[in-house]
Order: structure tokens, then C-alpha cells, then sequence
């Protein structure tokens, strides 16, 4: 493309949690501009909002049906190309479903929906139209995420046998949906969170984190979930053991009680011939665990060379040397990157690389409800393990 993508927004105002992270991420690479919005539930929010973001106030709209129609009907050099959405779970769908229909990508936050049926009504939506939709899953935007992913393809751990996933916080250790947080109030409530407050919320992550960086695809899963907040509605804490479609064996833990924690996620899988560690507390760094061998130690931004060499993945989604940190903020600028790169390719009728096709997709954001869907189901069954089709 030879101008920035546009970019609307729903949700992401003053009042809100994410939305200002994935202003950083869209506009980190220079290839995005904000040029609409309706940016809170409260519109003077939203018109505050706007002023701080020079938006122009006669892109500021009541809500996302007035947005996508008034922008549908812009010529084509000024109207927006692709819509996030970063309000509230429920309101997902809706503003999803709208803008692909009116020619429009999206970028649309986890849990992709609230329902399964939902979930799939929106990927034959995707299908049918051609655009492209991008899920944030954020932890697969990290450079060495990327390059545990390659090694487990390229087989040096042998077949994966084994893989943990943990996702412990401890924000919601208190009831504070009742303390005036606004965002427990809506995480807390089922018509706006879905079937399941702690897998929606987080455990979506870690289900997509083992997915993708094994390759593998859970196929069954036997759940047990928790309230261990007393007056809260939904569950706040859950552990799953899962059976992947190579026949490894895994664990997943989610919990949002795990009190004194922060965004503790880590993965570790295992082959026959070694294994793998990443956390998110230390993202620059791999740890390589290989049989009878000493403990190697991974870094991102390093010209490693053979056999240690980077993969591509973790290369095109680096900016900067070895030993200067990158974060989250890069993290989700690589998916904002790639799905620029993906939806600018498409407009000039350009194939994406492999490169720039690797962010969460649709079928992601399937299978993260899926996720939701059956861990609730074995959960509340006496059969526990429960098959996993999506
Ligand atoms: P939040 O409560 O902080 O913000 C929600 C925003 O949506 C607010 O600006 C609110 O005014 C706005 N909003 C609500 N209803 C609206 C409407 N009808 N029209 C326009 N705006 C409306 O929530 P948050 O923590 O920013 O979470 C938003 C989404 O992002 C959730 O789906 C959440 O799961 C997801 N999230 C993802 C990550 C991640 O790591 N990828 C992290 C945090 C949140």
C-alpha cells in the first residue's frame, strides 16, 4: 500500500483497559492512522476520547452501526479499512459480523464471542466475504513464542509428548465486580462474559499458547472449575487436563485467584528428545532443556549461527538488538503488523508471505470458544472427559 491503513475503533476510550495498547501496537510500524470511532458506552467519554486522539469530530460516531454505515458510505480514499474491537465480550459479534459485511477487516480482542454458535457464524461471515480477521491473542506475538514454535516444527524435540500451560493472576482474589472496578463488573456478569468468567478471559490464552506453539490440536479435555470468591457468579479458578491429536498428554491452568500473581503465563513441552520454556515474565528468553545435554538459553535479537540459528518468525517479528528488551506492546504490534501486512497484500492482490500470515485467525478465535464451550461441559458432567470438535 502506498498509505497507512485506516483504522476505526469500538470501545478503547478514556474509560477503558486494552484500547490504548493497541493504539501503541497499531501505530508502533508507522502503517496505521485512527481516523474514527465510537470510543465508550458513554458518549461524552467517547468525544473526550476523540479530542485527545485528534480524531475529527465528524468521525466520531453514537455507537458502531452509525460508524460502519456513515464510513461504508465515504469515498473510498478517505473511508476506514479495518475495524478493531475492544469492548466488552458480548459486544464482539455484532460489530464483527457488521464490518466484514460492509467490506471492512477487523481486529477483534479474545474471546472472539461469547458462544460457540456465534463463533461459527462468524467464520462462514469471514468466508463468505473474503476479509481478513485478526484476533489478538497477544502471547504468540512474542519473538522467541515464534521461535519455540519453529523448533517443535522443525522436530528437535522429536514427537511432543507433553505439554503445561499456565495462566495464574491474582486480580480477582478479591470480589472487586462489587468495588466499583468496571472491568470485573463485566468480566463477573454472564450476559456479557459468557459461559465461563476465568477460560473466556484467560484460559482462551493459554489454550491458543499450547495449540500454537506444539502445532497440535486438543481433541479431548476433562475440566474442573471453581468459585472460590464467595458472592462471585462465574468461576475464577480452573485446571483441565487435555489429550492432543498426536496423542501428547497436557495440563492447563487458568485462574484469576492466584493471589500475589501478576500475567504469570509460561508454557513448557516436552518430546522425546527434550523440551521447551517461555514465560511472559522474562519474554526474551527460550530455555532449551535437551537430554543428557547442558541447559541452553535462547535470546531474542541474536545473529545466532548454525545450528542456533533464529527462524525467520522470531526475526520478522524482532525490531531491535539483542539485549535491549522487548515487551507486550511489541508483542501485539507484531499482530498488528502482520495483519496490516496480510489485509494491504489481499487490497493489492499480493500473496502474504508465511511471515505475515502468522497472526491469530477466525478459525483461532473458533476454537477459543470451542475451548469455552466444552470445558464447561465437562465440568458440569459426571462423564468428564469430553470431546473437543470445532
Ligand atoms: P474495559 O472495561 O476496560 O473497556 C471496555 C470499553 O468498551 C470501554 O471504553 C467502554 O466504554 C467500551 N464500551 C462498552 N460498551 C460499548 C458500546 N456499546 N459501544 C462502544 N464502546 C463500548 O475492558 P478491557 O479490559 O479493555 O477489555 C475489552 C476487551 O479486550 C475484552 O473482550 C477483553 O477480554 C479483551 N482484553 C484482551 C487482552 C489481551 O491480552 N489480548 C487484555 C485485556 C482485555
Amino acid at each position: 500500500m502506498k498509505r497507512k491503513l485506516r483504522m476505526g475503533m469500538v470501545g478503547g476510550g478514556k474509560d477503558a483497559f486494552i484500547g490504548a495498547v493497541h493504539r501503541i501496537a497499531a501505530f508502533m510500524d508507522g502503517k496505521i492512522e485512527l481516523v474514527c470511532g465510537a470510543f465508550s458506552i458513554n458518549p461524552e467519554i467517547s468525544k473526550q476520547s476523540a479530542e485527545e486522539l485528534f480524531v475529527a469530530p465528524d468521525r466520531v460516531y453514537a455507537d458502531y452501526e452509525e460508524m460502519i454505515t456513515k464510513e461504508a458510505q465515504l469515498p473510498e480514499g478517505e473511508r476506514m479499512d479495518f475495524l478493531t474491537i475492544v469492548t466488552p465480550n458480548f459486544l464482539h459479534f455484532a460489530p464483527a459480523k457488521m464490518a466484514l459485511e460492509n467490506g471492512f477487516d477487523v481486529v477483534v480482542e479474545k474471546p472472539m464471542t461469547v458462544t460457540l454458535d456465534e463463533a461459527k457464524e462468524l467464520k462462514a461471515v469471514v468466508e463468505k466475504t473474503g476479509r481478513t480477521l485478526c484476533l489478538t491473542h497477544t502471547y504468540s506475538g512474542y519473538p522467541m513464542v515464534k521461535q519455540a514454535k519453529a523448533m517443535v516444527k522443525e522436530r528437535h524435540f522429536g514427537k511432543i509428548r507433553k505439554i503445561v500451560v499456565e495462566y495464574p493472576q491474582g486480580w480477582l482474589s478479591r470480589l472487586s465486580e462489587r468495588e466499583g472496578n468496571a472491568g470485573a463488573a463485566w468480566r463477573a456478569d454472564p450476559k456479557k462474559s459468557g459461559l465461563s468468567l476465568v477460560m473466556g478471559d484467560i484460559g482462551t490464552h493459554a489454550a491458543h499458547l499450547a495449540e500454537y506453539v506444539s502445532g497440535l490440536k486438543i481433541i479431548e479435555l476433562c475440566a474442573d472449575l471453581s468459585t472460590l470468591v464467595e458472592g462471585r457468579v462465574l468461576d475464577d479458578d480452573g485446571s483441565v487436563l487435555l489429550r492432543f491429536d498426536n496423542g501428547a498428554k497436557g495440563v492447563l491452568m487458568a485462574s484469576q485467584i492466584s493471589a500475589g500473581e501478576e500475567n504469570a503465563v509460561r508454557i513448557r513441552i516436552y518430546g522425546e528428545k527434550g523440551g521447551l520454556e517461555w514465560a511472559n515474565e522474562d519474554p526474551n528468553n527460550l530455555i532449551i532443556k535437551m537430554l543428557d545435554q547442558p541447559r541452553q538459553l535462547y535470546r531474542t535479537g541474536n545473529a545466532y549461527t548454525a545450528p542456533y540459528t533464529l527462524s525467520s518468525f522470531a526475526t520478522h517479528n524482532t525490531r531491535i538488538p539483542a539485549g535491549h528488551p522487548e515487551g507486550l506492546l511489541e508483542a501485539f504490534a507484531n499482530i498488528y503488523r502482520n495483519f496490516a501486512a496480510t489485509a494491504s497484500a489481499k487490497r493489492e492482490g499480493r500473496t502474504p508471505s508465511p511471515e505475515e500470515l502468522d497472526f491469530p485467525s477466525v478459525d483461532d478465535g473458533v476454537r477459543g470458544m470451542a475451548f469455552v464451550q466444552y470445558v464447561v461441559a465437562s465440568n458440569a458432567s459426571n462423564e468428564k472427559w469430553t470431546k473437543f470438535e470445532a
